[in-house]
């Protein structure tokens, strides 16, 4: 079977050299553990900050170990009367074809209410990122004008959609080409444009003629503080993200105006989508509905291939995606 290890750690942007896709021997479940065909894997913004020799909320990678992740498979060898062979479940250990686990460590999923690649977006991690994120730490309230950096995205998407149907006054994002801005409009965004056709601050305002009530910040930088000039009195902010900054080798210059958060009152809350689990259920439940009535869309970027895992993760970072990006196994 097959895995890709981190060959090094990358400077700035990752390249096809900080990867290598290794053999393995296929292992045979003791007692108690599952052996997992992975059918789907997830590539995600945050891994780029586990490649890093850094401490942050989650251990680096370690150059010469395979990757981890989000992924989907289906239990090919079981030692564990719970989970029988032909379960579909959702488990951490993504970037290899094969995946052996306790059988505590996955997470059966139902492959016939959603396709199975939906439990590592819509219905997952970056789902609950977005409906926690914006109703729990940026506390939306119905009549709140919101942006969305990142928008066309697989957290952003969501977030959008789910501000619609909450009761937004207006929905705003903003992305990084023209289709994605057009998608943006198809979605139900009442407007969108394109951080590449000029300041986004300039391009905010006039999106935004009476301000905006809550920021969903996955971008950072100079995005950050675009809404921070444009939020009104007691604006929010869900700091969930800064991808403008994962391949920075130099601190990012903005936000230069967080002064401004004192007299507006602003609140800024970080977010980790961990910390919010006991939102999950209710989550699990609104989104399933969403989705049954055909009221949230998603899209996804499928890449097939275990070898092309790594170029679907530097791709990720520079926005060869609409919607989730996964890879197909
Ligand atoms: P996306 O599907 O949004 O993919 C990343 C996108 O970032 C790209 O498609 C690209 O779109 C955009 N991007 C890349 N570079 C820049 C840049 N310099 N400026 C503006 N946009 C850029 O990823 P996710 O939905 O999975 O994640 C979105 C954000 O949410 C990330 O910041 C991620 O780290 C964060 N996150 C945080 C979590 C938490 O718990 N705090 C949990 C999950 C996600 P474009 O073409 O528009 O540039």
């Amino acid at each position: 079977t097959r895995r890709i290890v981190l060959a090094s750690r990358p400077q700035g942007a990752p390249a096809p050299g900080n990867f290598r896709l290794e053999e393995a021997e296929l292992p045979a479940p003791e007692p108690g553990q599952v052996l997992v065909a992975n059918r789907w894997m997830s590539v995600d913004p945050y891994m780029r900050g586990r490649m890093n020799d850094a401490k942050s909320y989650v251990p680096p990678f370690r150059v010469d170990h395979p990757l981890d992740g989000g992924a989907v498979g289906e239990v090919i060898a079981s030692a564990a009367p719970e989970v029988p062979v032909g379960t579909t479940v959702l488990h951490g250990s993504g970037w290899r074809e094969h995946a052996l686990l306790e059988a505590s460590a996955v997470t059966p999923v139902d492959p016939d209410a959603a396709p199975a690649s939906a439990y590592l977006g819509v219905l997952g991690m970056p789902g609950l990122t977005a409906y926690a994120g914006l109703l729990g730490a940026a506390r939306f309230t119905p009549g709140d004008t919101v942006f969305v950096s990142g928008a066309a995205g697989a957290v952003g998407s969501l977030v959008g959609q789910i501000a619609r149907l909450s009761g937004a006054a207006r929905v705003i994002g903003s992305a990084g080409s023209p289709e994605k801005v057009a998608r943006l409009l198809e979605l139900g965004f009442d407007a969108a444009f394109d951080y590449h056709d000029g300041p986004v601050v300039e391009q905010l305002r006039a999106a935004a003629p009476e301000g905006i009530d809550v920021y969903f910040d996955n971008v950072g930088g100079e995005h950050l503080e675009a809404a921070i000039s444009v939020l009104n009195t007691r604006g929010r902010v869900c700091l969930c993200g800064a991808i403008a900054q994962y391949n920075a080798t130099e601190p990012p210059a903005a936000p230069r105006n967080l002064a401004l958060a004192i007299g507006k009152m602003l609140t800024l809350q970080g977010f980790l989508v961990g910390g919010w689990q006991d939102m999950a259920p209710e989550f699990r439940e609104r989104m399933t509905g969403w989705l049954a009535a055909g009221e949230i869309r998603w899209d996804q970027t499928v890449r097939e291939g275990l070898e092309n895992a790594p170029q679907a993760f530097i791709d990720l970072l520079e926005g060869a995606n609409t919607g989730k990006m996964v890879v197909a196994l």
